[in-house]
């Protein structure tokens, strides 16, 4: 099946088309600034239009069967992916207020496609779907239940749609089967969440109600004591100035002064004390989470490193697993300098247990479960 995969957000637009049977990836694309002015797109219904003249050059007329929608909050609502219909469009509309800056988007997104491609059977996938799985014990925060049944504040985590493919993906290479696979899953990127995996499911992850929880990531700070809000806000901060400051202006950034591993890296090396700091900050919290999540999961088979810092920096991943001898871990040096784009071993021989690094590809499970849905969708 020839599955359209689009990855709306407020300003941009992610576009990948993939042959679900051969894996090819036929087009990719990202159209920039939408809204913006100064040339770009004026709204999502343009970008769309440029989306569809860029697949008329490089799909040379072969047509589309589907498109999957990277939908970011599903709510308590969506465990897996659905049919679009007009209902589920309201649905994930009504969803706006838990991620103001994506789902609003996203609903654009599905719109834009409805009005070009009225035929098209579209997809949603959602980036909370694979911790719908979480026990009460790990979603629940500890505040009035009014601000669970009235706000809807609760853990959700996000993404999803990477911790379940790496999840797969390593039991496979271990060949444990799925339904008995215990692990510890580091999603790595600029975003950053760690999730505990108990027979093949989510049953703890480190974002919560929002992206901003949890570990030290490259613009966002990740856990810090709630009072520090509250505390800014008694200061003349507006909710605004702080909701930028956490998001957009802390973790990597605020830390080191930039936000790229990399530099980070050779900042460090080249005896930078900020880039030394953020490193170890940054490895130390992680750290701290695995060991959690080791003993969450009742005992992990494997950590497992993926996205960007995670398959990319050796540097990185021997820092944090230099902070687990307590669990036995130990890498091989020479396996976790390897490049490779194949999914991988890096831990010694004599490892408690094995360390992996995984790839993932959010476009791939995306087309992948668009195309089962809709498959099972015309099977009756
Ligand atoms: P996003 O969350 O935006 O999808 P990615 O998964 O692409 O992010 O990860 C971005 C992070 O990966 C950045 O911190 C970047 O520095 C890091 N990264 C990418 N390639 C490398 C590399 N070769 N070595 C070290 N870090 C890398």
């Amino acid at each position: 099946m020839r599955v359209l995969v689009i990855n709306s957000g407020s300003s941009s637009l992610k576009y990948q088309v993939r042959d679900t049977v051969t894996q090819e990836v036929e087009a990719n694309g990202q159209i920039e600034r939408i809204g913006e002015g100064a040339g770009g797109p004026a709204d999502h219904g343009e970008a769309m239009e440029l989306v569809a003249a860029a697949l008329e050059r490089e799909l040379a007329g072969k047509p589309l069967d589907a498109v999957g929608h990277r939908v970011v909050h599903g709510g308590e609502r969506f465990g897996e992916p659905e049919l679009i219909n007009n209902e589920i469009t309201r649905s994930i509309e009504r969803l706006n207020p838990l991620a103001p800056l994506h789902n609003p988007a996203n609903v654009l997104g599905i719109r834009a496609i409805t009005a070009k491609w009225p035929a098209l059977p579209q997809v949603a996938v959602f980036d909370t779907a694979f911790h719908r799985t979480l026990p009460e014990h790990a979603w629940r925060y500890a505040v009035p239940d009014p601000l669970y049944r009235q706000y809807g504040i609760r853990r959700y985590g996000f993404h999803g749609t990477s911790h379940e493919f790496v999840t797969g993906r390593a039991a496979e290479l271990l060949g444990i089967p799925l339904k008995e696979f215990n692990a510890v899953v580091a999603h790595l990127g600029n975003g950053v969440s760690l999730t505990a995996i108990q027979g093949g499911a989510s049953v703890d992850t480190s974002m919560g109600f929002t992206p901003l929880e949890g570990l030290v990531m490259g613009t966002r700070s990740g856990d810090l004591d709630p009072s520090i809000l509250i505390y800014l806000q008694r200061q003349g901060l507006s909710a605004d100035d702080i909701d930028a400051m956490l998001n957009r202006e802390s973790g990597l950034k605020a830390l080191a002064g930039d936000n790229d591993m990399r530099a980070i890296v050779d900042a460090a090396e080249a005896g930078d004390g900020r880039a030394r700091t953020a490193l170890a900050v940054a490895s130390y919290r992680l750290a701290k989470y695995i060991g959690g999540y080791h003993v969450a999961v009742g005992g992990a088979q494997a950590l497992v490193f993926t996205a960007g810092i995670g398959e990319n920096s050796a540097a990185f991943r021997a820092l944090v697993a230099d902070r687990l001898g307590a669990l036995g871990i130990k890498l091989d040096a020479a396996a976790n300098l390897e490049r490779s784009s194949a999914p991988r071993v890096i831990s010694a021989a004599d490892s408690a247990i094995p360390v992996l690094v995984v790839p993932t590809d959010e476009e791939r499970a995306i087309a992948d479960a668009t195309a089962a849905v809709v498959l099972q969708a015309r099977a009756g």
